[in-house]
């Protein structure tokens, strides 16, 4: 249990450290009705709509991706969270209180034609003690007359006042620079960097095809050389036509030379295929079809996942599958891809050539999952229902709080939850099955990342 401990904590580390790969948060709070909602529309220039709100009727979506001077970065409007206190000031107290946890920085709005409440006041106090950066906008300003009256909110103690006009626009503009300034860098997209042909790995254990494979795809007597010649291509690629495109399968030397190492040949063969996958956008696992799975087929699988690489699962010498080998294979696949349920999968022979065409739409839907992004409006809409109806399991005496999402980067998909509590793996996973059952993904992984701000 101690390990399981350290485990545990090992593993929210690690998690946390890859969550903060999400673009800077921005948090809106005040009081209902000084124009938060009206604030976050004019922000986003309508970019995600904002659902209008009814009252009594919680808001179903409260993130969205913000872009301003060539930056991004991610606003939430605090109006749609539920907190469990009871009473406008400790609502509002209590927002702010989980604004500050979680954002990079907070934006606390007034109504200037009413001036600073007592709840404005609370939540001034609660926002003071913040280490973030917190703005401070007058709204409803919309003329001239109103101006002098701002000044007397820099009795807030949080700095100066940002008259703006959420309504008419006016001086939004000011506000979002001085948002950017406070606001981190984003960090930069994640995964290799692509240009030209797409990179594949064609991988497997030993015997299963892979250099038949290869064979038949470039055409039977064409070698590496001869194919990279004159080109800038790494001696050790190939490129390949297939059905209409250049796909370029990263480290196909030692494929072709079949090398046989009398020692250490699996080593090398380990080392080869962990090569090839980090040189990769999506691997080919080739499977033996006519045999069970292996456990050397589970640990190339592994590597592909854990290098968080699109996967198309091939399986080779179908020619060699009859009736009864088909209705074993169903059981074992279920057992056996646990971890790949949702691969892009294809019956090829690489002997006859048998749907060997199937690869590259298969290779096309996995790399387009890989490059897939679910804006911040949606996945927050759609989240924000999943967790009403399933919220996560109680964890020492406290129930987890879900605040709302993004998926912070793609090559691969992750998605970081920002939440008031660490989400155990059955749960993260059960957020990653409904996720992908509500927008797809299939041929790519999906990381669920949780970011805790205790
Ligand atoms: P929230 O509850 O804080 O999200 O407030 P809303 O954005 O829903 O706005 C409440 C009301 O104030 C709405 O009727 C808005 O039209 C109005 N409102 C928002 N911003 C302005 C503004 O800059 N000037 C004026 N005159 N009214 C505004
Ligand atoms: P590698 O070690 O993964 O590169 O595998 P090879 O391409 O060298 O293939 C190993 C053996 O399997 C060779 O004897 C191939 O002829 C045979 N083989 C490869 N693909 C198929 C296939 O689709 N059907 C059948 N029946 N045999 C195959």
């Amino acid at each position: 249990t101690e390990f399981a401990a350290l485990d545990a904590q090992i593993e929210a580390a690690e998690l946390a450290e890859e969550a903060a790969l999400a673009q800077p948060v921005l948090a809106v709070v005040g009081r209902p009705n000084v124009g938060k909602s009206t604030l976050v529309n004019r922000i986003l220039g309508r970019r995600e709509a904002v659902v209008q709100d009814v009252p009594g009727v919680t808001r179903d979506r409260v993130a969205y991706d913000a872009y301003w001077g060539g930056r991004k970065f991610t606003l939430v409007d605090t109006g749609g969270w539920e907190p469990d206190a009871t009473g406008l000031q400790a609502s509002v107290a209590a927002q702010a209180e989980l604004a500050m946890q979680t954002a990079d920085a907070v934006l606390l709005v007034i109504d200037a034609t009413v001036g600073a409440t007592a709840t404005d006041e609370a939540v001034s106090k609660v926002l003071r003690r913040s280490k973030k950066p917190v703005l401070l906008a007058a709204n409803k300003v919309d003329d001239d007359r109103l101006l002098a009256d701002t000044a007397s909110l820099w009795s807030l103690g949080l700095g100066e006042p940002h008259p703006v006009s959420a309504l008419h626009g006016r001086s939004s503009g000011d506000l979002l620079d001085a948002i950017l300034k406070a606001l981190p860098e984003s960090p930069r997209e994640g995964g290799p960097v692509t240009s030209g042909p797409r990179r594949v790995a064609l991988v497997g254990k030993p015997n299963v095809g892979k250099s038949s494979l290869l064979n038949k795809l470039s055409g039977e007597e064409r070698s590496v050389v001869d194919s990279v010649a004159g080109t800038t291509v790494d001696p050790v690629d190939s490129l390949v036509e297939l059905d209409g495109e250049t796909w370029r399968f990263v480290d196909t030397a030692g494929l072709r030379k079949r090398v046989n190492f009398a020692a250490g040949a699996e080593y090398y063969a380990s080392l080869r295929t962990k090569t090839a996958i980090d040189a990769a956008e999506v691997a080919i696992v080739l499977l033996d079809a006519a045999e069970p799975i292996s456990e050397q087929d589970l640990r190339v699988l592994t590597m592909v996942v854990e290098a968080g690489r699109a996967c198309v699962l091939a399986f080779n010498k179908w020619d060699l599958v009859d009736e009864d080998r088909r209705h074993a294979m169903v059981r074992e696949l279920e057992r056996g891809l646990v971890r790949v349920p949702w691969a892009e999968k294809v019956n090829i022979s690489a002997l006859t050539g048998r749907s060997v065409r199937k690869l590259a739409p298969a290779l096309r839907t996995a790399l387009a999952s890989w490059d897939q992004r679910v804006p911040t409006g949606q996945l927050n809409a759609w989240l924000s229902d999943l967790i009403a109806a399933t919220p996560p399991p109680v964890r020492s005496g406290k129930q987890p709080k879900v605040l709302f999402a993004t998926q912070a980067g793609i090559r691969p998909p992750t998605l970081v939850l920002f939440t008031t509590g660490f989400l155990e793996a059955g749960y993260r996973r059960f957020i990653e099955r409904k996720f992908r059952e509500r927008f797809g993904f299939a041929g790519s992984p999906v990381r669920v990342n949780v970011r805790v701000r205790e």
